[in-house]
């Protein structure tokens, strides 16, 4: 039988992207693949994206990563969940907070109790039955397992980074794995004539690098998948209509928060993001409803510490390529599509098509079928996400022009659904493989000020008595250790100081 395999790989980009996809294909696949990476300094990396999701861990672990070590080694911290200001209303605040919240009883979630103690005015605010929350607002930290004696689990945490330097991170694991890096500018991507494949890509020294499997990692532009094989692009702009980003970094000030604040302004947001050496400051805003120079007045009246450097604006456009594979290229991070980072989705979808890329690797026929149910799963994965930060914005009771339009837009039908019924039931159900658990969009839905009409008849079991004092007990068993574990700051001074 001929052999099909894949042997040679070019990855086309060296940002967080192009370094994952190195670090990962090496650390799986090295044995197999001769794997080369070219990049352009001149041109450099989009130099923002500092906000993760737990399952970045998991990626870590696949690469070998010692935690500690990675942490020190990108100037991270440590992120328990987001907290929302101002977004349902002015004066709001609310968290997504990862992990569990309380403990489910009798095949019911904890929450479906709480909806009900809402109800009769013996539940407290949702974020004082999450460890997660809890521990977040009190400004600590630590590596907790399973509360002893309880079904609850300890502390589920991701990080905030140093995007620059964890993809310097990740190239030295790559190269230590044999990957080979070139530095030089493309100046021509070349296509078989009769595949339509890519054959090469022809830097401006006049070097060509030939591969069989392709992976553009080169940013917005998308070099491959855009300017050589013509993809398209599916723009959600009516839905996400934000469309540009001005980033700050500032000097830190009073305590490290273990999470991410995420802030609305009249037309838009702002991230803060804290990591050892700096806090990450940025204002994503709609330019049809806010000027440049005003989102950057807005910017810099409300950061916390000194600007460290001048800010920078970056323009986007919300959607995802028609197809994240094209012939044999596959498209990574930005080239592969943009979702504003509200709920730190980037490096999570980055991760997540490495993840099926690993489960769809092709041979050199690159059969239809595969490439077409890896590019179903990825647009799902991307609609999925999409639905959840359009929630954020749709379920808000502000005044401006903006939010009135976000307001009042039709959403799309995935999302009006899981709106329909959860505002009628109380219920939310993860569907296929999406990335937010059942408790992420529950946080969010009631943080955004939906109350449901009801909740599950199940949650009717208890007396009222009993359901009061089965919250108490969360609550008094989500607190009780809190002010044993050190502060976010010492936790790290003491492991992973950089
Ligand atoms: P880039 O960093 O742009 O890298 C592109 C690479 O391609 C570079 O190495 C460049 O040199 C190379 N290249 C391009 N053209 C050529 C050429 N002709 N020849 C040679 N090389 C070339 N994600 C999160 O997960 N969390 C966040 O909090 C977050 N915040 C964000 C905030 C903003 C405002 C933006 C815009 C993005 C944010 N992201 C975030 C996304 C995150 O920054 C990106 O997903 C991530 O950095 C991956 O970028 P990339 O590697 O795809 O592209």
């Amino acid at each position: 039988m001929d052999d099909r395999r894949i042997r040679d790989v070019v990855v086309v980009g060296g940002g967080t992207a192009g370094w994952m996809a190195a670090a990962a294909l090496s650390s799986t696949m090295g044995d197999q693949l001769r794997i080369r990476l070219v990049e352009s300094e001149e041109i450099g990396t989009v130099g923002v994206g500092e906000a993760t999701i737990p399952a970045i861990r998991l990626f870590n672990g696949l690469c070998g990563i010692d935690e500690d070590a990675f942490v020190k080694a990108t100037q991270g911290s440590f992120k328990l969940g987001i907290e929302f200001q101002n977004w349902g209303r002015v004066g709001d605040s609310y968290m997504h907070a990862f992990g569990q919240i309380g403990q489910s009883l009798d095949m019911i979630e904890f929450w479906q109790y709480w909806l009900r103690g809402r109800q009769e005015g013996v539940a407290a605010p949702l974020g004082h039955y999450s460890f997660n929350e809890t521990v977040g607002r009190a400004g600590r930290f630590a590596r907790v397992g399973r509360i002893p004696n309880t079904e609850l689990d300890g502390i589920s945490y991701a990080f905030h980074f140093d995007a620059s330097l964890y993809a310097a991170f990740l190239r030295g694991l790559a190269e230590r794995n044999g990957v080979v890096r070139t530095e030089g500018r493309i100046r021509e991507v070349r296509l078989d004539p009769q595949s339509g494949h890519v054959a090469a890509v022809e830097l401006e020294s006049g070097e060509s690098l030939a591969g069989e499997l392709f992976i553009d990692c080169s940013g917005f532009r998308g070099l491959l998948i855009e300017q050589a094989l013509e993809t398209g692009y599916v723009d959600w702009t009516h839905w996400l209509p934000c469309d540009r980003a001005i980033a700050v970094p500032t000097a830190n000030v009073g305590t490290l928060r273990p999470y991410t604040q995420s802030i609305a302004h009249a037309a838009g947001w702002q991230w803060r993001i804290p990591l050892q050496h700096r806090t990450g400051n940025g204002h994503v805003f709609c330019s049809a409803f806010m000027d440049e120079d005003e989102a950057r007045r807005v910017l810099l009246d409300t950061v916390e510490g000194e600007p460290l450097a001048d800010p920078r604006t970056i323009r986007f456009r919300t959607g995802m390529r028609r197809k994240a594979w094209n012939r044999n290229v596959i498209a990574l991070g930005l080239s592969s599509g943009f979702l504003e980072p509200l709920e730190s989705t980037s490096i999570h979808l980055v991760q997540n098509g490495i993840a099926r890329l690993l489960s769809h690797f092709p041979d050199r026929n690159f059969a239809p079928a595969n490439v077409e149910a890896y590019n179903r799963r990825i647009a799902y994965d991307y609609e999925r996400i999409r639905d959840f930060i359009i929630l954020h914005y749709h379920a808000n009771q502000r005044d401006e022009p903006f939010w009135r339009q976000v307001r009042e837009m039709a959403v799309p039908d995935s999302l009006q659904d899981k709106i329909d019924l959860f505002r009628a039931t109380g219920r939310v159900f993860r569907e296929q493989e999406e990335l937010f658990t059942e408790v992420g969009w529950f946080q969010v839905l009631t943080g955004q000020n939906i109350v449901p009409e009801t909740y599950h008849p199940l949650a009717d079991v208890l007396t009222r008595d009993e359901l009061a004092g089965f919250l108490r007990d969360i609550k008094t068993i989500v607190s009780a250790p809190v002010s044993r574990l050190p502060t976010h700051e010492e936790f790290i001074a003491h492991q992973c100081a950089a």
